[in-house]
């Protein structure tokens, strides 16, 4: 760190506050004002974080560091090197604040609970002051959350986003919503043809270019032993590239997001979706501009109003509503298992190496590109471990580790609540349980995959099918009083017993080899 002036206020910013136009800027004085921001190595191993999600916060963060730099501003970074030895975020500005001579420390609002709780307390431990700023970056205050929340005595996604549609004026059409219904999922969520999609739109990528290429090659030498690979890292990592991003997604691909969002195809990653996920966690995009943009689609006849009002719910709505239940629940949330799921996460999540065509590429194109859309991540890895039954924790640990839009704010109430039904029903009114029938429908995998999607017996029984029956009779009696189950259970109890007994057999053998190669069977007989 080169030796300080005398600096008025220090301004902390955080590998996911990306923002030149936060409020910790307010005020901002080139002449005694400074930059502060770190790279440290527990910030990648406090998860086993994959290759490309490590490559992306810390290129991102240069590119970020450069411009300020270019605008005049002092910046005190420092750097990760291939030596750097395990150190906390919070160590490391207790180290810098030492040598540094300031009245102030500000900061806008961490999205992390764990973050927020630790750099908070060390900065008044050495007695500096501190302002903690809002994040303007979101559309909901934490305030107008708790309004919300205050007296129901449940929380449902749906009459949140109805309210933000009205408090921003989004796709309103007075005091009615655009085209007269609130929601257009009816006619959205179709399956390609037997033929598969019909993409004429590659999604916009970045070569790495020299900074991106200096961090790669350290991530690939420090983090040498963590998942994932990094040879296909294209993503964008300054506010230019991601307003490349956007607009070529509004243009090329918004069109047809409605219809294929649910859709999955081996060995297309990408589809129809947006990819803007990391670009907005970052805070490279603010989300009223790419929910503007959307709307400007709509209105010039370029994208339909289902696709629109499709995508514009998963920003105003989703990405809000996951970020006010993190900030209502923490921190006992986090420790939540309302399913009492105690099995561990299997090894292969961390390989892909599974006979389940539909796991394999859900997970092998999430370690080669750190994404996989929404209903992969909720029906393919997420369900999986649910029907086993995994530690909650666990499949926190997981998903926070290898997407590259990966912050817990957003990635915890997705896993915990939504995906594995742990939170007790906040995020979700019941669990997304579903046989291998629902992957089958929605996706090609099963065409190409030793077990029948539609059998939950017998040797090429789908483990899908097998678990999702065996699901519904190990939690029965928590379900049955949800009025939304009752469909499943009545179907439940129209098993016979033997057929019952037969599945919970094979459930129970699947727990013993869920990755489903055959190897624990291999090392019976070996015995
Ligand atoms: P699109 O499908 O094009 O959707 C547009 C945007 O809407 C996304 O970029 C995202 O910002 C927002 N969005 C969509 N769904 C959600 C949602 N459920 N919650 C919040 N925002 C949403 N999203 C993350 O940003 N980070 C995570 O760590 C994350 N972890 C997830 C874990 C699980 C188990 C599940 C089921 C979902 C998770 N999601 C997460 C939500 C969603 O899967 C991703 O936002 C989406 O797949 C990102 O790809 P995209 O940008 O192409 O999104
Ligand atoms: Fe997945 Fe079952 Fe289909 Fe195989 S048959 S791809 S395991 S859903």
């Amino acid at each position: 760190m080169a030796k300080p002036k005398g600096i008025r206020h220090l301004i902390l910013v955080l590998g996911d506050q990306l923002n030149a136009d936060s409020s910790a800027f307010d005020g901002f004085d080139v002449s005694q004002d400074a930059i502060w921001m770190a790279e440290v190595v527990d910030e990648s191993t406090y998860v086993w974080s994959a290759k490309q999600r490590i490559v992306i916060f810390l290129a991102a963060m240069r590119h970020f560091r450069d411009e300020r730099l270019a605008e005049g501003k002092t910046v005190y970074y420092t750097r990760l090197t291939k030596n750097s030895k395990p150190t906390s975020l919070a160590e490391q500005l207790a180290k810098d604040l030492q040598k540094l001579k300031l009245t102030k420390v500000i900061l806008v609002q961490p999205g992390e609970y764990r973050l927020q709780d630790g750099l908070s307390q060390t900065i008044e431990r050495l007695g500096v002051g501190l302002e903690i700023r809002p994040d303007r970056h979101f559309m909901c205050s934490l305030d107008d959350f708790s309004a919300h929340a205050e007296g129901r005595k449940q929380l449902r996604m749906e009459f949140f986003y109805r309210e933000m549609r009205k408090r921003h004026d989004v796709l309103m059409d007075q005091d009615k919503p655009e085209g007269g219904e609130w929601n257009f999922d009816a006619s959205n969520r179709k399956s390609f043809g037997s033929n598969g999609p019909e993409l004429n739109a590659e999604p916009l990528t970045f070569s790495p270019d020299d900074t991106t290429s200096q961090v790669i090659d350290l991530v690939k030498e420090r983090f040498r032993d963590h998942p994932g690979s990094v040879e296909t890292f294209r993503w964008a990592v300054s506010r230019k590239q991601a307003l490349q991003v956007l607009d070529d997604f509004i243009q090329r691909r918004l069109p047809n997001f409605g219809d294929y969002q649910d859709a999955m195809w081996t060995k297309e990653p990408f589809l129809f979706h947006s990819l803007v996920s990391s670009c907005l966690n970052l805070k490279l995009l603010d989300p009223r501009e790419v929910i503007q943009k959307a709307e400007d689609a709509y209105q010039s006849q370029q994208a339909p109003l289902a696709a629109v009002e499709g995508f514009i719910r998963q920003i105003l709505g989703w990405r809000e509503y996951v970020r006010g239940v993190y900030w209502r629940f923490m921190p006992d949330y986090l420790e939540r298992n309302g399913m009492e799921a105690e099995e561990s996460l299997p090894d292969f999540y961390w390989t892909g190496e599974t006979d389940m065509q539909c796991l394999k590429n859900a997970i092998n194109q999430t370690l080669e590109h750190g994404y996989a859309h929404h209903i992969q991540r909720l029906m393919v890895t997420g369900l999986y471990s649910l029907l086993l039954g995994v530690r909650p924790q666990e499949v926190h640990a997981w998903y926070l580790a290898v997407y590259v839009d990966a912050v817990e704010w957003v990635e915890l109430p997705n896993t915990l609540g939504m995906s594995q039904y742990g939170d007790g029903g906040v995020m979700a009114s019941k669990p997304y349980v579903a046989s291998g029938s629902y992957i089958d429908r929605m996706s090609n995998y099963c065409r190409n995959c030793r077990f029948n999607p539609k059998k939950a017996t017998g040797d090429d029984a789908c483990p899908f099918t097998t678990l999702y029956w065996d699901y519904l009779a190990r939690h029965r009696d928590s379900l049955k009083s949800n009025r939304r189950m009752s469909l499943q259970l009545r179907n439940l109890d129209r098993k016979p017993e033997d057929e019952l007994d037969a599945i919970q057999s094979r459930a129970a053998s699947i727990k013993k080899d869920p990755a489903m190669t055959g190897c624990s069977n291999q090392k019976e007989l070996s015995l």
